[in-house]
């Protein structure tokens, strides 16, 4: 029998986390719901699940502190993490990223955003490939040979925004905030303020053209490299 991604949903409004786990179970997943911190460390100490859909507000210990706790502790670390916030509270998902959120969903969400979602951060967890060239909605990245082509046609990137790019395409689907990106791309540059970021992100859209929708602004939040939906999705 197929395993079914096991989805553990922390989330205190009875109403909410059964509407998430109904969906859940109706497109191949197996939730389990916890209320507050405690219950849901119990089911981490039993089995792990494959993601964690972790709501903001909590009784007791916020989402917030669950996902650092949870972060800093090595049985726990490597699983992927989505926020659930309400709308609105920007701040929330900035200190919600860095406290290691993979990403996050507000409410109120569609189930179909839920699933996309669940299924993107799954697919990021699979092992990378080993292969330097990413290829995402037409758009082809080849490292080793430091190129980058949209539908056959060679685009024209500097090095800082190849790198970039090359961070964006690895890891898609996911929103990183522009301190993120600083660490990740640029290393431990510390002289580098953030706006530096949004300076290459607009280098990098200019020098992709009609490519150049993939990489979205998140507001309040930092940058998401999206690939258009039903188009070269990696498979899981
Ligand atoms: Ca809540």
């Amino acid at each position: 029998m197929r395993h079914l991604p096991k989805v553990l949903v922390v989330e205190d409004e009875p109403a909410i986390a059964e509407l998430i786990a109904v969906n859940l179970r109706h497109n191949g997943f197996a939730p389990v719901w916890a209320e507050d911190g405690p219950s849901a460390q119990r089911e981490l100490d039993a089995v792990l699940p494959d993601v964690i859909l972790l709501d903001w507000m909590l009784p007791g210990q916020s989402g917030l502190q669950l996902a650092r706790r949870w972060r800093a502790d090595a049985r726990t670390r490597a699983i992927p993490i989505l926020m659930l916030t309400a709308r609105g509270d920007e701040p929330d998902k900035v200190a919600g990223l860095d406290a290691g959120a993979d990403d996050y969903i507000t409410k109120p969400f569609s189930t179909q955003e839920l699933l996309a979602r669940i299924r993107a951060v799954l697919r990021r967890r699979a092992p990378e490939q080993a292969a330097e060239a990413v290829e995402l909605g037409g758009l082809l990245l080849d490292a080793a040979a430091h190129r980058v082509a949209y539908q056959g046609t060679e685009l024209r990137l500097g090095p800082t925004e190849f790198k970039l790019l090359r961070y964006f395409m690895k890891h898609p689907e996911r929103v990183h905030s522009r301190a993120q990106l600083l660490d990740k791309v640029w290393g431990d540059h510390v002289f580098i303020e953030e706006r530096t970021v949004d300076v290459h992100v607009k280098r990098l859209r200019e020098a992709l053209g009609p490519a150049s929708t993939m990489v979205e602004t998140v507001r309040g939040a930092g940058y998401r490299f999206s690939a258009p939906a039903g188009g070269a999705a990696p498979a899981a």
